[in-house]
């Protein structure tokens, strides 16, 4: 069971009910600022951003009486100020095909977040391909096909275990030739043998550099944002392993971690793509600043 349907887990620690007619107002005092800041390491914000939202709050108010109200919408502004640099849609190239290369470890989405952006761009008018580029899994290019099928999108796929680069050399000679808009690969998510992959990684971009010297155009990672802090070292890793150039952030319906987003802001300032909230193929939204920081102070 997800701890909560909703990231609202500050309303429920400052006990907001939202509709109470006499709001108690609390000292903002340093007992007070604490509470403050263990709520904010509680929904993942990481201890170096939750120190400073604390302070940026403090400040102008430090001794005197805040509603919860008050507190919430501070709050809300100070997550909202984070987050605005980063909520950014996937940037469109005129380049055909734009090609979109998707990483991140199993498990994390990318299969179902390939599906949900195929799905999108294919309503918009574009006309998508999707490369099954984890070769070795086969369940992942099962999955990816079914997907395919529901967003009316082709999926070119290779033999089991053989090479990806291959594949996604072929893929973009593909999309090349029919004149398609987008192409998103898929791409295996096994660290346990970082170099591996890593190895892999690179040698699809260096194989694809021969059809298109610009490709890839996007690096997206995928990354869950239930796993809390591990969403941290995810990046830091895969930024080592691949020229990770956006995020999409999964499963935000489920949790109430969704503070590791502000933590990923604060420190890495990726854009945030999208956000996965649900398992179906329209649970892909554009990231929204504001939405999300009420959604988090709850
Ligand atoms: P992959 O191994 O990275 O390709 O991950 P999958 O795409 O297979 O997803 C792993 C699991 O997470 C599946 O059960 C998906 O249905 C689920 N999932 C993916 N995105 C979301 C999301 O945004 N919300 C929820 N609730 N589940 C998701």
């Amino acid at each position: 069971e997800p701890e909560a349907a909703k990231p609202g887990l500050l309303g429920r620690l400052f006990g907001g009910g939202g509709a109470a007619v006499e709001e108690p107002r609390r000292l903002v005092d340093d007992a007070m600022l604490e509470s403050l800041e263990e709520v904010l390491i509680q929904t993942d914000m990481g201890v170096e951003t939750s120190m400073r939202v604390t302070a940026n709050i403090a400040e102008g108010r430090f001794g005197k009486r805040i509603s919860t109200r008050e507190l919430k919408a501070a709050l809300a502004g100070e997550v909202a100020r984070i987050m605005e640099p980063v909520a950014r849609p996937l940037p469109i190239y005129p380049k055909r095909p734009q090609v979109v290369l998707v990483v991140g470890v199993n498990g994390s989405g990318k299969t179902t977040t390939i599906g949900k952006l195929a799905s999108q761009f294919k309503a918009a008018g574009k006309s998508v391909v999707i490369a099954a580029g984890d070769t070795f899994r086969a369940a992942a290019v099962e999955q990816l096909q079914v997907w395919g099928q529901r967003a009316g999108v082709p999926v070119l796929t290779a033999p089991e275990g053989s090479d990806p680069a291959s594949l996604a050399f072929d893929a973009l000679t593909q999309a090349q030739a029919q004149g398609a808009d987008l192409l998103l690969i898929d791409t295996a998510g096994r660290l346990q043998n970082r170099q591996d992959l890593m190895e892999e990684l690179a040698k699809i971009v260096r194989v694809i550099r021969k059809v298109d010297a610009t490709a890839p155009h996007n690096t997206l990672l995928v990354l869950d944002a239930t796993t809390g802090q591990n969403a941290l070292s995810q990046v830091e890793i895969f930024r080592k392993i691949a020229d990770v150039t956006g995020l999409v952030m999964t499963k935000l319906d489920g949790t109430a971690k969704g503070g590791v987003l502000v933590a990923l802001a604060d420190r890495f300032g990726l854009p945030i793509h999208a956000i996965g909230v649900g398992e179906q193929i329209d649970d892909l939204a554009p990231f929204d600043p504001e939405d999300f920081a009420k959604a988090l102070v709850g």
